[in-house]
């Protein structure tokens, strides 16, 4: 165990601290998205339990790690989330990334057990398009937007927009998805992803240069975020945030997140799979040197 009263950080040899945990909880999930790189992991269906799971963050956030979001999979398969969200340690930040296709009838009971805010993954407001995207059944776009409206009615905001830019399928959509997201005040923000390439689909590759550009004229402000040196640009009043992890020196230089995949297992980097440090059957005695192996392998894959 970490020493009662000591401060101790996560710090790598890059001198980047570990702030927060991205944590798939399940690789399950009800959609197929054309392009997902699943976290950079599959663990054949293996989910930690609610106890390994505390356990992590309890650790974790003894490390000064304060900041928490669950990934998948879809997260919300996972029924006993609620039971999983009441037994975290007080952090700073605990949010989800979802699809929102089953937010609807949850965002209440998520945001009583204690989560703050919901990221929701939509790439298009065309439901034709939506389902060639996601490879969902019809009807399926309409249970996102009710969980959209259900998410800001429970108070899971700010609400980010996931949106995976993907040349000539929706990179025309940009503004339609401002006026969509601004037309919740500030409860909802815009995050413009960039693709990243796993599965070989370089028709879809965006000119990442020429869209900053774009939002850099348009915007009357530019905030600098800490993670990743993200920028957000403020454009009529609306957030948007442009999130470019390809070939991004300065993106791994500036990151402060661990992973934990599905399975268990402490996942220094999404793109790099062979550096895994296995925590499925650890107990909480033995948690803190594996976090501390964990971070010694973390290395930025982008580096000058
Ligand atoms: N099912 C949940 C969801 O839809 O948010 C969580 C899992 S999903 C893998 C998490 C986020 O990763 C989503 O916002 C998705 O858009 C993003 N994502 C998935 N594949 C990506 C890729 N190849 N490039 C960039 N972002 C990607």
């Amino acid at each position: 165990m970490l020493s009662a009263g000591k401060e101790e950080v996560l710090t790598d040899s890059y001198g980047r601290t570990v702030r927060s945990l991205r944590m798939s909880v399940t690789d399950r999930c009800n959609l197929d998205c054309i392009y997902c790189h699943n976290e950079g992991h599959i663990g054949h269906n293996k989910e930690m339990s609610i106890d390994t799971i505390v356990n992590i963050v309890d650790v974790a956030s003894q490390f000064g790690v304060d900041r928490l979001k669950f990934s998948g999979g879809e997260p919300l398969l996972r029924k006993d989330l609620e039971d999983v969200l009441a037994r975290l340690p007080g952090m700073k930040d605990v949010s989800l990334t979802t699809n929102a296709t089953l937010l609807r009838n949850r965002a209440f009971s998520l945001k009583d057990s204690g989560l703050k805010r919901v990221n929701i993954s939509l790439d298009t407001l065309d439901p034709d398009k939506y389902r060639s995207i996601t490879n969902c059944k019809k009807g399926t776009f309409d249970k996102v937007l009710d969980g959209i409206h259900e998410a800001v009615d429970a108070g899971l905001t700010p609400i980010k927009i996931n949106m995976v830019l993907l040349k000539d399928l929706n990179d025309n959509e940009i503004e339609d998805m401002m006026d969509f997201t601004s037309s919740y005040g500030g409860d909802v923000i815009l995050q413009l992803i960039e693709l990243m390439d796993f599965r070989e689909l370089p028709q879809y590759r965006i000119d990442s240069d020429e869209i900053e550009s774009s939002l850099l004229d348009a915007s009357s402000e530019i905030r600098v975020r800490e993670l990743h040196k993200r920028k957000k640009y403020i454009i009529n009043g609306a957030e948007v945030e442009f999130v470019r992890p390809v070939d991004n020196t300065e993106f791994c230089a500036n990151c402060n997140r661990l992973r934990v995949t599905a399975d268990g297992k402490l996942k220094p980097c999404l793109l790099v799979s062979d550096n895994l440090v296995d925590v499925s059957h650890a107990s909480k005695e033995e948690l803190p040197d594996l976090f501390r192996l964990a971070v010694s392998r973390r290395v930025p894959y982008c580096r000058s």
